[in-house]
């Protein structure tokens, strides 16, 4: 009855944005977005920001893609579900024919579901018999995850929002968490406000949170590392540290202490332009806390030394003794509401669902018998190795999940000749997205009010979406789109509901051996973390997951950063603003939105605005090694001396950061140092 028209229905979901997993009720009538209603979501209870309330017009935007296209030269004709598979198979088919399987590549989505990330990474192992799969996260998070992996061995947060509620001492580094997070950094915001919570923000931009702080650190740009390793090492000097902890739980000590021996309080404070004063004060907070949570994001994992900065948090939090106890431990914020949940499932190119590894024959044997093919040991091509084999030639054809390649991809000019070089290219999305515009076919999928499914947020916690709408015109379920690809290629697979994914998922994952539909059922949430598939808040109880449940201290290796010179002599730092989401394919359609926040600008100190001689609303032109762009320029304390910010949302490539990055790699994973890109700045004082 709750189906009937002209009635109203309220369905549960969870938020499409960001990764804290604000869940609540979205009230619709027919396609109409009536209310969306927060009441007991397990990690927002009433809440949401602006962006879960206001932000779902693209939705029923008149833009979304409602039936697949193949391309006809330069343009598109319209094509039934039966002639797009066909024509995506049979270049597929073509492909893996002529160059082999691994000149295919897939590139799934941190917005899609579990289930429909899984079915991906089965799709690319099963049926295109090669391990070049990976997401998003190679953007973002990756480096937060490897330096995890050094040390304690999970790639995910240590507890949950709660225990970062419950900190004595919360340090955010390089996260705008008041505008990328709202409502989790909401929780620190009354902890410290009401309960005698501690706050340290470190970050080049003085951002809300960093207004609040009780001490606000300014490194200069990409030496965080030589900081947290200044601080680690006086905490040891003065005893401080946790040796009980230590001895029982943690391996390496002495050869890591000695990797610290050059990072003296005299020699951080010339390095990161940090005081010494700040760094004692910073040690003994931590000390005096009765508990430490360390959460960091972008600003820490989008630099050259983005995963050594990751271990060097960790490490620190290990010597404190801040894991495997409540309200402690690392936090890595996880930007997209799946983008966690994405890595979970497997499409990553060193690991099946789980963080089981391709290299891992007990492992591999498992997926090769359940799949029926065989498994190739060695790691696939991440996203960047992709990209560089379209120029070689080796990639051949991509298949592209909700990644929109043209926008986000670092230096944007050289992707924008590569994806137009490519011979072909399959997009699945669900709007008419730049990178669809190079597509050979475009298969519109739908976005999170019109599936079924689960997403996993920052925390580890998975959680239910219902259904609220009928999928638009001729778009398709996701996983129902991999589905039928998989069939046209001589795939055997006949999943009529999500549920089935996730319990074959849950049956070749040990970590999620526990959960099923039953447990997530309406708010229910299972939290991914040991090995015998039980639901777990808390990491590490059990110990760290290494064969001796000890951890490994990662030895300090210094990974300088890019570094400016008399031609680009500014740094350009970028991010995210409350309003929008990231390229903006989503939040740009609504206006609830776009009111707020109408033109995109370039933050620059006061120092600089007097001394280039500009104001607020200037027009500057940004110049780095890789392209330029036109901005008006916003003076603003928010921003120190040389270094400028520019919002990563954008409407067109006019505004993009991304024609500007693209100048090094963080060493262990391969992410773009977005946030290392150095320019230089005109002053179009005529315009
Ligand atoms: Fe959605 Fe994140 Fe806002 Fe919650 S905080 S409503 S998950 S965007």
């Amino acid at each position: 009855s709750n189906m009937r028209k002209n009635q109203i229905k309220r369905t549960k979901t969870v938020c499409t944005f960001c990764g804290v997993g604000c869940s609540f009720e979205v009230w619709t009538k027919d396609r109409k977005i009536l209310k969306i209603e927060p009441k007991h979501g397990p990690v927002n209870q009433i809440s949401t920001c602006v962006k879960g309330k206001f932000g779902y017009d693209f939705v029923n935007d008149q833009g979304r893609l409602k039936t697949p296209l193949i391309r006809k030269g330069d343009h598109f004709v319209e094509a039934s579900w039966e002639e797009a598979i066909a024509f995506a198979a049979e270049g597929l088919r073509r492909t893996k024919e002529q160059f082999g399987s691994d000149a295919i590549g897939v590139i799934s989505s941190s917005k899609i579901t579990n289930e429909e990330n899984y079915v991906i990474q089965k799709f690319t192992r099963q049926i295109l018999e090669t391990n070049n799969v990976d997401n998003c996260s190679r953007y973002c998070q990756t480096p937060a995850t490897e330096g995890l992996f050094r040390t304690v061995g999970m790639g995910g947060d240590a507890g949950t929002i709660d225990d970062i509620a419950s900190a004595g001492l919360v340090i955010i580094i390089g996260a705008n968490s008041a505008e990328a997070h709202p409502v989790l950094a909401s929780r620190v915001k009354r902890a410290h406000k009401f309960f005698g919570q501690k706050l340290i923000v470190a970050d080049l931009r003085k951002n809300e949170m960093a207004e609040r702080a009780d001490v606000y650190l300014h490194p200069k740009q990409g030496t965080d590392q030589a900081w947290l390793m200044g601080v680690t090492k006086y905490i040891i000097d003065q005893g401080w540290h946790d040796e009980a902890f230590i001895t029982e739980n943690v391996n390496d000590f002495e050869a890591y202490y000695e990797s610290l021996t050059p990072y003296t309080l005299e020699y951080v404070e010339e390095v990161t332009g940090i005081s010494k004063a700040q760094l004692i004060e910073t040690a003994r907070m931590i000390h005096e806390a009765d508990g430490t949570c360390i959460l960091w994001g972008m600003g820490i994992t989008q630099n050259v030394g983005g995963s050594m900065s990751s271990a060097a948090i960790s490490n620190l939090l290990l010597v404190t003794g801040n894991y495997r106890r409540h309200g402690a431990g690392a936090y890595p914020l996880r930007g997209h509401n799946n983008v966690q949940g994405a890595s979970d499932m497997g499409t990553l190119p060193n690991q099946l669902p789980g963080y089981q590894k391709v290299a891992d024959d007990e492992a591999r044997k498992k997926f090769e018998a359940a799949y029926g093919v065989e498994i190739s040991p060695q790691p696939g091509l991440n996203h960047i190795e992709m990209v560089e084999g379209i120029e070689k030639g080796t990639i051949q054809a991509l298949y592209v999940v909700g990644e929109e390649m043209a926008l986000v991809d670092a230096n944007l000019n050289q992707a924008h000749e590569l994806l137009s070089k490519l011979p072909f290219l399959i997009v699945q999305d669900i709007t008419f997205s730049k990178t669809a515009s190079y597509a050979d076919v475009i298969l519109p999928g739908v976005p999170s009010l019109e599936k079924e499914g689960t997403f996993t947020n920052t925390e580890r916690r998975v959680q239910r979406l219902y259904q609220a709408l009928p999928e638009m015109d001729n778009a398709k379920y996701d996983w129902w789109i991999t589905q039928q690809l998989a069939n046209a290629l001589g795939g055997d697979w006949y999943y009529t509901h999500p549920s089935q994914i996730f319990a074959e998922m849950a049956s070749l994952t040990p970590l999620f051996a526990q959960a099923n539909y039953d447990v997530l059922a309406n708010w229910g949430s299972f939290f991914w973390g040991s090995n015998d598939g039980a639901s777990t808040p808390l990491l590490y109880t059990d110990g760290f997951n290494f064969p001796d449940k000890k951890a490994r201290l990662a030895i300090h290796e210094w990974i300088e950063p890019v570094k400016y010179d008399a031609q680009y002599d500014l740094h350009l730092n970028n991010g995210r603003l409350l309003e929008q989401f990231h390229e903006g394919n989503m939040t740009r359609k609504s206006n609830g939105l776009n009111t707020r926040l109408p033109v995109t600008f370039v933050e620059v100190s006061p120092e600089l605005a007097k001394e280039r001689h500009i104001e607020s609303g200037t027009m500057v032109r940004l110049v780095s090694p890789f392209g330029s762009v036109k901005v008006p320029a916003l003076v603003t304390t928010r921003v120190q001396q040389n270094e400028i910010f520019l919002p990563m949302h954008t409407r067109n490539n006019e505004h993009a950061v991304n024609m500007l990055t693209g100048a090094g790699f963080d060493k262990f994973t391969n992410t773009p140092a977005f946030k290392q890109t150095k320019v230089r700045m005109e002053v179009l004082h005529d315009k």
